[in-house]
């Protein structure tokens, strides 16, 4: 009842949407209603829709590019915030050791960081190429390959803390990355320093090129995914293997499917939910489980209220 009252406060006083479908924000076009759904175009906004759901006790959810989301049918109760509106221009400075420091905001693309890159000769982001999202996602999921992660080119982080709303700066030793995670609970990423170091453009664009045309012809990457579904259990056992070990490479319910071009990415042919994907993924685990007693754990972060027939 109250928190009711709170998103009719923030409804009033800012530029939110209502009942909007999070299929629309999520690269898997699977979701059901934000009861709120902002896309702050500056810091001050930002803080003002914070500070205001703060006051009313909404919860905050943070969405970037949505391309490792599955949101559940439900939808997601509260306010959704989505980064995609926070840019403003990349821009680099020397850094120690003949190195530079490339300042990006957190809702900026990760292709268009990539394209800087390329165009100003600078290495050291050339394995993220071809990811889509946002570069603040990318460095919560840790996003890369599965021997690298972009972690390996962080310098430190702005971040704003959710609860007391207050804005810090975390250098590279006080962050704790693992294989596609990051260690921030209840922080917004609002900047990243990634420290690169020159290289001959050329040489930077023929290697963003190769690992590109890699990424479209061994991965789905035109069809509605969340890309990978799953973790690889260690880079020597990729998840993709075991389950087309298991069989399944092309196995669907519904709408759902496990790609015939990469047996890791789950795509949503059309008219797929969320509990469509959910089965198709525990279906998985069993016959990976049955086949070598490797329970596989998901990448893709699964968000949103749960239905009465979820696990
Ligand atoms: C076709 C395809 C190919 C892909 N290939 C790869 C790949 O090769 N390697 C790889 O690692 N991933 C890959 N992915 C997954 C995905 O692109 C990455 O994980 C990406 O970095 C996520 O960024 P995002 O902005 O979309 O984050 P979202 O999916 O929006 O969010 C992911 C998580 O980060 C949090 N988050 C987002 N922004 C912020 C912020 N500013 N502050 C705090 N938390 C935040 C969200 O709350 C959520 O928990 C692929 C996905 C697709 C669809």
């Amino acid at each position: 009842m109250n928190q009711q009252c709170g998103i009719q406060k923030i409804q009033k006083n800012f530029r939110v949407f209502s009942n909007m479908p999070m299929k629309q924000y999520t690269r898997f076009k699977v979701g059901g209603p934000a009861d709120l759904l902002a896309v702050p175009r500056t810091r001050q906004e930002l803080l003002a829709i914070l500070t205001a759901a703060k006051k009313e006790s909404v919860p905050v959810t943070v969405v970037g590019g949505g391309s490792n989301l599955l949101v559940s049918d439900q939808g997601i109760r509260g306010l959704v915030l989505v980064t995609t509106d926070l840019t403003s221009d990349i821009c680099q400075k020397k850094g120690p050791d003949e190195t530079i420091l490339l300042t990006a905001d957190a809702g900026e693309r990760l292709s268009s960081v990539c394209r800087y890159t390329v165009t100003h000769g600078l290495s050291g982001l050339e394995f993220c190429a071809g990811i889509p999202g946002t570069v603040g996602g990318a460095v919560m999921m840790n996003a890369g390959t599965a021997t690298q992660g972009i972690d390996k080119a962080v310098h430190g982080l702005d971040v704003l803390d959710l609860n007391t709303l207050v804005a810090s700066t975390l250098k590279k030793q006080d962050l704790c990355f693992t294989y596609r995670r990051l260690f921030l609970a209840n922080h917004l990423i609002l900047g990243i320093d990634f420290t690169l170091t020159p290289k001959d453009p050329d040489v930077v664009r023929k290697t963003v090129a190769a690992t590109v045309k890699h990424k479209q012809n061994t991965q789905p990457m035109s069809l509605s995914s969340a890309g990978c579904f799953f973790k690889n259990p260690d880079p020597e056992t990729p998840a993709g293997k075991l389950i087309q070990d298991a069989g399944l490479k092309g196995e669907s319910f519904q709408d759902a499917q496990v790609s015939t071009m990469h047996a890791n990415y789950i795509v949503n042919r059309g008219n797929a939910t969320c509990q469509d994907i959910l089965t198709l993924k525990s279906r998985i685990q069993k016959a990976v489980f049955k086949r070598c007693g490797i329970m596989l754990e998901t990448e893709v972060r699964i968000i949103g209220n749960k239905g009465k027939n979820d696990e």
